[in-house]
């Protein structure tokens, strides 16, 4: 059964209901995070949390919520296994629709799960490669806050649809910051290059784990500006995220990148990935 989590409550999603005046829905007055769970394990929950704790300090909602808890027994309560659960924590319902806020709101806070599968126990081979176009970057300058405003991402997904290929990655001022819902990488001559941290993106989970990784196992990486002409002229790019691991891109704009096939340092990262994934579920 599909049990989700509102205020306090856990309950079948059909009988969760929001009030018409909550701001999340009003307004879009709200955060979120994306957390996946590997039987029944939260993969970088303390990362994930501490990422939802900055949003919310950011934008100003309380956060009182005994996270662990909720996200574990929603977890358990869904039959555990390989789930990604959304976790969502809105101003709070005014009762009414008014711009300004009262400090006094109760957030209204909402997690749910979905299936995913088990990206990096699959194996290499079940990957498929993207293709994406760029587009103007249309957003706010905060997009270090993880906020549910998240129309520009979802049009641009939409117009990548249009066009017949699954990502769009976006570009402000001729520098490409992030995907609609995934960081950048590129590799050039064997370094690893991705847009530095900065409000202009948001601090991926996976991003962080990616350069980890790579410091760990001596893939040399530079934290960098990367234009238009970069992108296209790299070896292998890569997107990365929570629920899709990290998944190369073959082309953008029509043209190959590389050889237009997944890259050898991308099999690279995806096997310490999946080696660092199957250590984390031994409990090492
Ligand atoms: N950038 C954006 C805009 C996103 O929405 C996401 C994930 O949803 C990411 C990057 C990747 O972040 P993470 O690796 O924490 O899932």
């Amino acid at each position: 059964m599909n049990i989700v989590y509102l205020n306090g409550e856990f309950l079948p999603a059909d009988e969760a209901k929001v009030s018409v005046f909550d701001r999340g829905f009003l307004f879009g007055d709200s955060v979120y995070e994306v957390i996946p769970f590997y039987q029944g394990v939260g993969f970088r929950l303390q990362a994930h949390l501490e990422r939802l704790n900055h949003s919310l300090r950011a934008v100003r909602i309380k956060n009182e919520g005994n996270w662990n808890e909720i996200l574990d027994t929603l977890v358990w309560k869904n039959g555990g296994g390989n789930l990604s659960v959304y976790l969502q924590v809105t101003r709070g319902n005014a009762g009414k629709r008014s711009h300004a806020y009262d400090d006094s709101l109760e957030p209204t806070v909402f997690a749910c799960c979905t299936p995913i599968k088990d990206v990096w126990g699959e194996g290499a081979e079940s990957v498929v490669p993207l293709k994406a176009i760029v587009t103007e970057d249309l957003r706010w300058h905060r997009c270090d806050i993880k906020s549910t405003c998240l129309l520009p991402n979802i049009l641009v997904l939409q117009q990548a649809k249009d066009e017949g290929v699954q990502e769009a990655l976006f570009s402000r001022n001729d520098k490409l910051t992030e995907g609609s819902a995934c960081n950048l990488f590129l590799v050039k001559r064997g370094v690893l290059y991705t847009p530095k941290r900065s409000s202009e993106i948001l601090g991926g989970i996976t991003r962080e784990l990616v350069l980890e990784l790579a410091d760990k196992h001596a893939i040399q990486f530079q934290e960098v500006d990367i234009d238009y002409e970069q992108l296209l002229s790299a070896d292998e790019v890569w997107v990365s995220s929570s629920t899709r691991g990290v998944v190369p891109v073959v082309e953008v704009d029509g043209q190959v990148i590389g050889d237009g096939h997944p890259g050898p340092i991308w099999q690279k990262m995806f096997e310490f990935f999946a080696a660092f994934q199957r250590k984390l579920m031994r409990g090492e």
